[in-house]
């Protein structure tokens, strides 16, 4: 797994050079933003010893999911096995898909659109200790409602450093961020997994109106892609693109 500090308190971890989660420093211990493919969980905590030596500490005391697919839940059910106590989030709404079938409930509510959720669903047996609601504090990360790639998807923004960790709601492989379903040629996955192409555009919308002046978006950190350093005009550049 190759790690990547971003920031003073931020590392992405990359699996098979594509698939990346992400440890934010907390005075507590690490946060873990996704837990990367199933299989992911061993070198996940080798490497948060290998952060933390730096730091004194090396607990992950949190996991946040951005939202339930596979490629971001693979390895939740080992990760909560072997940390035992930790706190574990994703939305409410994105909730529904993380358990296995026949518990999932892929279900639509009647005030969505009505499209097929997409992507790959494998579910966890581990139940989340909490549902991230939007607005709320986890330690440092802000949590943004982010819908559109899946209908629960949320994204987080550090208000210290100003990275915001946004799961799928954009993708930055190719060296600049794109929105959820306009995802370029050569790296269509997150196109094929989100559920409502305009959702994902107004909610990136919503992001560039709502963030504060004073807690502003220095860098994006994406589920695939590198780390890009830059704030609302990058929302904006993608925004432009999803025409
Ligand atoms: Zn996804």
């Amino acid at each position: 797994m190759k790690i990547t500090q971003l920031s003073t308190y931020g590392y992405q971890l990359t699996r098979l050079g594509l698939v990346n989660c992400y440890f934010v420093r907390e005075s507590d211990g690490f946060t873990l933003i996704d837990t990367g493919l199933p299989g992911s969980a061993d070198a996940i905590l080798d490497a948060a010893r290998h952060c933390g030596s730096q730091q004194n500490g090396y607990q992950l005391c949190r996991i946040l999911l951005t939202h339930a697919h596979g490629d971001h839940i693979g390895s939740f059910d080992k990760l909560s096995r072997l940390l035992g106590n930790a706190l574990s989030a994703i939305s409410h709404r994105d909730g529904r898909l993380l358990p296995k079938p026949p518990a999932q409930d892929r279900s639509l509510d009647a005030n969505e659109p009505q499209c097929k959720i997409k992507g790959s669903l494998p579910g966890a047996v581990t139940k989340p200790t909490h549902f991230v609601t939007d607005g709320e504090l986890y330690g440092s990360l802000r949590c943004f409602a982010t819908p559109g790639h899946t209908p629960g998807h949320f994204s987080f923004l550090d208000e210290r450093d100003g990275t915001l960790y946004v799961g799928d709601a954009l993708t930055t492989v190719g060296g600049k961020p794109h929105i959820a379903g306009w995802a370029p040629w050569f790296f269509p996955l997150p196109n094929f997994g989100t559920w409502h192409r305009p959702t994902p555009r107004a909610s990136i919308q919503r992001l560039w109106d709502t963030i504060p002046a004073e807690t502003p978006i220095r860098r994006i950190a994406a589920g695939h892609g590198r780390v890009i350093e830059g704030g609302r005009e990058l929302l904006e550049a993608a925004l432009t693109e999803a025409r």
